[in-house]
């Protein structure tokens, strides 16, 4: 084969022709606001004690990593709380990954993977990449998960794992807890509950994390990527029963977390209320958005999360493609019409109110 091939030539499997590698736009932009990232970096004294800990695992960099991570995971259980411990915990390269062992472990080819659109748009490539079945089950028109139409699709369907994902992405919506419980009540498929935005919850406190003890067939997930701020370091984790840990502990590749990733989630953690101490401002930053973008004429929907759905526009391209003309990065998905604005510091939502206000006044 001639050295400059392309990718037409090579033998590519038959369901990634076409496909395009997932991924908003990383723009160098002076407002981002499209990924829903966390917008304060540590602060020195953390960045330092990271610093250390890295070069005291780069002191040892010639050895494999801890292969099943024990202390992170403590570290893990410790945060939690709710009687977990370090068996009940499994931490991977971002919560991407740590679904990816879930789908490898429990979906795959003949089985099927169902979730609740409008949600978050990676889950399909997980089941393509783990050549798993994708279904998708409507929210209601609140876009919450309605148990009785998750146990209808669930008895149709007969997924292996059903993903329920709270606060949902794109829409910020929060499922009652109520519901989560039915839909565990009656079904033996794994239920993933991804809580990937639970800390900036109205009520944290109400989390699947609390149906743990009920249910060996409940995961919840999380990451450190969005309240922790601690998306560069790659870090998500589950909590669940100590046989579905196993069952990660199967598919996952050998030391699959490096020795620096465990060490700077570790510090991270050690430092959990001063990394989490910016949660209440977004929350509030949060509210205030809910709040002005009705005033400024366009509808919002009700969000959890540190992010919201605002809309709706006739061309929503336009709209994003003029706001980003004007520094400023939103993320082009969710239902027709509307945009998705992550919450980001004070200045970074006074020019996007700024750049809103001036485009609404110019396509109006
Ligand atoms: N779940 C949801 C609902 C998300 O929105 C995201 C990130 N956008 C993730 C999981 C993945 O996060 P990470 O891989 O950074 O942990």
């Amino acid at each position: 084969m001639k050295p400059q091939v392309s990718l037409a030539e090579l033998p590519l499997r038959p369901e990634l022709v076409g496909e395009e590698p997932y991924g908003a736009p990383q723009l160098d932009v002076p407002v981002r606001l499209n990924v829903n990232e966390n917008p304060y970096p540590p602060s020195p004294a953390i960045i330092a004690d990271m610093a250390d800990a890295v070069a005291a695992a780069a002191a040892q960099i010639d050895r494999y990593p801890d292969r099943e991570a024990l202390g992170l995971r403590a570290d893990l259980a410790g945060y939690l709380g709710h009687g977990l411990s370090a068996a009940n915990l499994w931490a991977a390269n971002g919560s991407n990954e740590v679904m990816t062992h879930l789908l490898g472990a429990f979906a795959g080819p003949g089985r099927t993977v169902l979730t609740f659109a409008p949600t978050y748009s990676m889950y399909p490539e997980y089941a393509r990449n783990t050549h798993s079945e994708y279904v998708v089950v409507p929210r209601r028109d609140d876009f919450t998960v309605a148990a009785d139409d998750a146990l209808a699709a669930i008895a149709e369907h007969q997924p292996s794992v059903v993903i329920i994902t709270t606060p949902n992405n794109p829409t910020g919506t929060t499922t009652p807890l109520a519901e989560i419980e039915k839909i565990l009540a009656g079904t033996e498929a794994i239920v993933v509950v991804d809580e990937a935005y639970q800390e900036f919850a109205r009520h944290p406190e109400q989390t699947a994390l609390t149906l743990l003890p009920r249910f060996g067939n409940l995961v919840v997930s999380r990451t450190m990527s969005k309240a922790f701020a601690l998306a560069g370091g790659r870090v998500g984790y589950l909590a669940a029963a100590p046989a579905i840990v196993d069952a990660c502990r199967i598919v996952r590749l050998p030391y699959h977390l490096s020795a620096q990733t465990q060490a700077l989630a570790r510090v991270a953690l050690a430092h959990a209320t001063e990394m989490l101490a910016k949660v209440d401002e977004l929350r509030a930053t949060r509210d205030e958005l809910l709040l002005r973008l009705p005033q400024l004429g366009v509808e919002v929907i009700d969000s959890d999360a540190n992010f919201c759905l605002f809309g709706r526009f006739a061309d929503r391209h336009d709209v994003w493609q003029r706001l980003l003309d004007r520094g400023v990065l939103v993320r082009e998905t969710g239902p027709a019409g509307y945009l998705r604005v992550s919450v980001g510091t004070p200045a970074e939502m006074a020019q996007f109110y700024q750049a809103l206000t001036d485009v609404i006044e110019e396509i109006r």
